[in-house]
């Protein structure tokens, strides 16, 4: 794909071939946002405890061969497999993980060893404790073992200089560990991505204060919250705002002025109350699009001055979904990781039929769940409009119909994003 600029592109859709801002395909959709995205350009230094979930900014090279010395993988005895003449060895001594046996071990001989302790001198192999029989300092191998068996050897998990973390890379439990294992106790990180976020509507009343009828409490507040805590981002909440021009005005000016990304909720439709598409196109460069998608259909995305901004759809499920399918992954390379491909999918067999209309994907709320064989299988939630929030809590995936599928029968088999542990 060639790279228009995002004015281009507002003032003359026709600039590229196939670019249909009225029926905008998911992937396509996906892919016009990733061409206009950078990672924040400064870093800084990290303790390992602060840096779970944030992202690499520099490589990680091993400053030492793992393990540093060859050990025993076993409990059992350590000896020299080739100079074995029969099955009986004397034990000459023991050696512990943190204290090392210094003696030189002969033929014949052995060393009671434990696991992770470094091999002695002279020896090769271990035997494990449950194919010896001991007898005072005498033990006989009831089975030979092959010649170095039971041992980790010095770098046989990582060599010295070897890169074990690329640039680029989120920090996951893991990865802490692993930097620990080598001793870096800090590492250079991209900084926290900073994303303002309101809501848009004259309806919608803040939790704690009664509803009158055509009012709605402001949800999306919650949600958005709760999927940026799990990316681990620095959050400003600008609350709910009425569909007021002045007021919207100045609290996009407002989000723009402060946060690297900005989001915003409801008002990107058509409804005679939308002010934020005017506004929008006043203050920066934006691309409305109607995604061929079930729910999501009205989506935003371009600059405000120096903030890339997102509008989504005020239908609280809508919200979800299109956080999951173009949000995530936008804010997750702007915070440096180097790789963001959508969720993962994968196929089961969806025990209910499905109505389904072809020419749009659809992301049906589903819940996974094995069968009396253990078989994993899925099946949607129920009712399925963007309003119902419950279909969310309910799911535990997304059934993921692309445009080419019409209604399924009962046994199909679908695609599912999972919904649990991610980020
Ligand atoms: P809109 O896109 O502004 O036309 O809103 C579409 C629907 O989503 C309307 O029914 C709104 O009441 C509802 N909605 C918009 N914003 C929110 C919100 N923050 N929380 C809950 N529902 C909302
Ligand atoms: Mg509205």
């Amino acid at each position: 794909m060639t790279k228009p600029s995002l004015s281009q592109l507002i003032s003359d859709p026709s600039c590229m071939d196939d670019y249909d801002p009225n029926s905008m395909p998911v992937d396509k959709a996906r892919l016009f946002i990733k061409q206009f995205l950078e990672p924040v350009a400064e870093t800084e230094t990290l303790t390992l405890h602060a840096s779970l979930g944030r992202v690499l900014a520099q490589d990680i090279l091993s400053p030492a061969n793992v393990p540093n010395y060859d050990n025993s993988a076993m409990d059992g005895y350590a000896f020299n497999a080739q100079s074995l003449n029969g099955q009986q060895l004397k034990v000459i001594g023991t050696a512990f993980a943190g204290k090392a046996f210094n003696g030189t071990v002969a033929a014949d001989e052995c060393v009671r060893i434990m696991t992770g302790a470094a091999m002695p001198e002279g020896t090769d192999t271990v035997a494990i404790q449950e194919k010896v029989l001991r007898d005072g300092d005498t033990i006989t191998l009831s089975e030979i073992p092959k010649p170095q068996a039971n041992v980790r050897y010095a770098g046989e998990d990582l060599k010295h200089g070897q890169c074990v973390l690329s640039a680029g890379h989120l920090l996951r439990p893991a990865d802490l560990g692993l930097l620990a294992s080598l001793g870096i106790p800090a590492i250079k990180a991209y900084r926290k991505l900073k994303v303002a976020f309101f809501s848009t509507g004259d309806e919608l009343v803040a939790i704690g204060k009664p509803l009158a009828t055509g009012q709605v409490y402001d949800s999306n507040r919650y949600t958005l919250f709760g999927m940026l805590s799990r990316l681990g981002v620095e959050m400003i909440d600008l609350g709910a705002i009425a569909d007021d021009p002045q007021l919207l005005e100045h609290t996009l000016l407002n989000a723009a002025a402060q946060a690297d990304v900005v989001i915003t909720s409801g008002g990107v439709s058509v409804g005679e109350a939308d002010y934020m598409k005017e506004l929008l196109s006043k203050h920066g460069q934006v691309m409305f699009w109607k995604i061929a998608m079930k729910p999501g259909r009205p989506l935003a995305y371009g600059k405000i001055g120096k903030a890339h901004y997102f509008g989504l759809p005020g239908n609280p499920v809508a919200v979800m979904v299109t956080f999951y399918q173009f949000v995530r992954e936008a804010l997750l390379s702007m915070m440096g990781k180097a790789a963001t491909p959508a969720l993962p999918m994968f196929k089961v067999e969806c025990t209910t039929p499905i109505k389904k209309l072809a020419g749009r994907t659809e992301f049906q709320r589903g819940i996974l769940f094995t069968d009396d064989c253990g078989t994993w299988k899925v099946k949607p939630t129920g009712a399925q409009g963007s309003a119902i929030l419950s279909s969310m809590s309910l799911a535990n995936c997304f059934i993921v119909l692309d445009e080419s599928v019409g209604n399924l029968d009962a046994g199909a088999l679908v695609q599912v994003q999972l919904l649990d542990g991610i980020i």
